[in-house]
């Protein structure tokens, strides 16, 4: 089987994003993807994959098919003065505020060393959580406690930063499951502490406001890292620290 070559299909004509200049902007993202052999998933980031200008042009697309969506779903855009603008507010709500974390670069993070050789547990929360579910693309707000065991080859990060990492990773459609494993694994790389805690607590707006209309409801779920699982006390004292139940 090896030595046949494999076959080239049409598609992978436009692959090409030189070859084929007309291609709507998100194909030529996405071809460079592919070609990349790289996951592009709703809570994936691609900021790598966009070249300068390009998140403009997205924004122009989304917005173009947005008002696809309007006019299927037979809202009178040209004449309801309420609607007019409505496809291109949308476009710009999802690429540049509520989903922005999928098409910008990493925040930046000063690391300091630990000069202190500080290895007390250290909380950070609550942070506010602001994202949307994969699914049905409906508000996730919530609440993310981090518990920090540093040690002495740990990275220091400055406070108002796990906030803003936080925040690029729940600005992208997510799964709350996913997304907590995604911020406690950003948070290792960015701190190597010896041990890592993330508790997030969330009201899922596709339960309040479709579905089972359950306005009650909420999802807390936690990843524990290093010291964090082999510790029942350190676990017991962070929990109680933020208040949760053991
Ligand atoms: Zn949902």
């Amino acid at each position: 089987m090896a030595d046949h070559p494999t076959p080239i299909a049409p598609r992978l004509v436009a692959d090409d994003p030189m070859a084929a200049p007309d291609l709507p902007v998100s194909a030529r993202v996405r071809a460079r993807i592919q070609r990349a052999r790289r996951r592009f998933n709703a809570n994936d980031n691609i900021s790598e994959f966009l070249e300068p200008g390009e998140l403009d042009a997205l924004l122009d697309e989304v917005a173009g098919k947005m008002q696809g969506v309007l006019e299927s779903m037979v809202i009178d855009t040209a004449t309801d003065h309420n609607t007019q603008e409505t496809a291109r507010r949308v476009a710009k709500m999802y690429l540049t505020e509520v989903f922005r974390g999928r098409y910008v670069a990493q925040p930046p993070v000063t690391e300091f060393p630990n000069a202190e050789y500080l290895n007390e547990l250290m909380i950070v929360g609550p942070i506010t959580v602001r994202s949307a579910c994969s699914h049905h693309l409906c508000p996730i707000m919530g609440r993310l406690w981090i518990g920090l065991m540093p040690n002495e080859h740990s990275n220091l990060i400055g406070l108002s930063k796990y906030a803003r990492l936080a925040e690029w990773v729940m600005s992208r459609p997510q799964i709350q499951e996913e997304a907590i494993v995604q911020v406690a694994e950003l948070l290792m790389s960015k701190v190597t502490p010896d041990g890592l805690a993330v508790v997030m607590e969330a009201d899922h707006f596709c339960m309040h406001w479709r579905g089972v209309k359950d306005s009650g409801a909420k999802m807390i779920n936690s990843v524990m890292r290093g010291s964090f699982l082999k510790d029942a006390a350190l676990r017991r004292e962070f929990l109680s620290l933020i208040n949760m139940k053991a």
